[in-house]
């Protein structure tokens, strides 16, 4: 499997932003955006509280709904979370676990990391994994170490469900700080995590799992970022709020 026939994966990461008129009129306006949903996917991350009413905007649409966290713990004591056997009930395939925002400020480490990845395929649910480095690790030349000591996390917990995964691949440093990678610089980490996969766990995984850039894309960057072989695709932050993420979603299109 090539480039050009692993499914390109759009997501929108709404991380705390957001009301009720918000999911409203932005559901209405991605239900107009007119893609292929044979060629790529589109995943919206709301918060909590408006999951269930962004699955009942979008419903009738190919748009698939994502938590922005899961529990780590099952059902139980656990004041104010939320744990993936309910993420299943409510009828949620995807959730993100790992995004740096998480990692930064509320201590995810890469072994609260590995539960919540697990409880969430033990419940069908799918994990997009973000990793990345942050720019003193970029300075000290340790992108790749600090990339594959997360993707070590990732194949301890994900058993066999390869296909229930998609790496995000997102350098701290450019998250929400408009200072994208450079299509190169995306490419070369995307193509050394293929190389490394390859190498540890095996080519045909290697060669069907998608690996997606995030970090400030917007409308300007994105058909050059998508262009790039090991690209499979995009999670977006800032532009997923605004009209920017319809032709973020139909970059796709320079892939073909
Ligand atoms: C993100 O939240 O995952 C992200 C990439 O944000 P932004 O696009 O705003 O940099």
């Amino acid at each position: 499997m090539d480039s050009t026939t692993r499914k390109i994966f759009i997501g929108g990461n709404w991380k705390c932003n957001g009301d009720r008129k918000f999911i409203k009129d932005n559901s209405e306006f991605l239900k107009s955006i007119k893609f292929d949903n044979s060629k790529c996917d589109v995943v919206v991350c709301p918060t909590f509280i408006h999951l269930e009413s962004t699955l009942n905007e979008l419903s009738g649409s190919s748009i698939l709904v994502s938590a922005q966290n899961v529990s780590m713990n099952d059902n139980g004591a656990f004041t104010g979370e939320i744990s993936a056997k309910q993420l299943k009930d409510l009828n949620i395939k995807w959730t993100l676990v790992g995004h740096s925002e998480r990692r930064q400020f509320f201590g995810d480490t890469e072994e609260v990391i590995s539960k919540k990845i697990k409880i969430s395929l033990q419940n069908g649910i799918n994990v997009i994994a973000c990793i990345g480095e942050k720019l003193e690790e970029r300075n000290e030349g340790k992108t790749l170490e600090v990339c594959i000591s997360h993707m070590k996390t990732i194949v301890e917990s994900v058993e066999n469900n390869w296909d229930k995964i998609v790496i995000a691949y997102e350098p701290v440093w450019a998250i929400g700080t408009g200072k994208t990678a450079t299509p190169e610089m995306a490419q070369e980490v995307h193509q050394q995590l293929r190389k490394w996969i390859i190498e540890n766990i095996n080519e045909e995984i290697a060669s069907k799992i998608r690996i997606i850039y995030g970090g400030s894309v917007t409308e300007g960057n994105c058909n050059l970022l998508i262009k790039e072989k090991d690209i499979d695709g995009f999670l977006v932050g800032g532009s997923s709020l605004k009209s920017d993420f319809s032709k973020i979603i139909l970059s796709y299109e320079q892939k073909l």
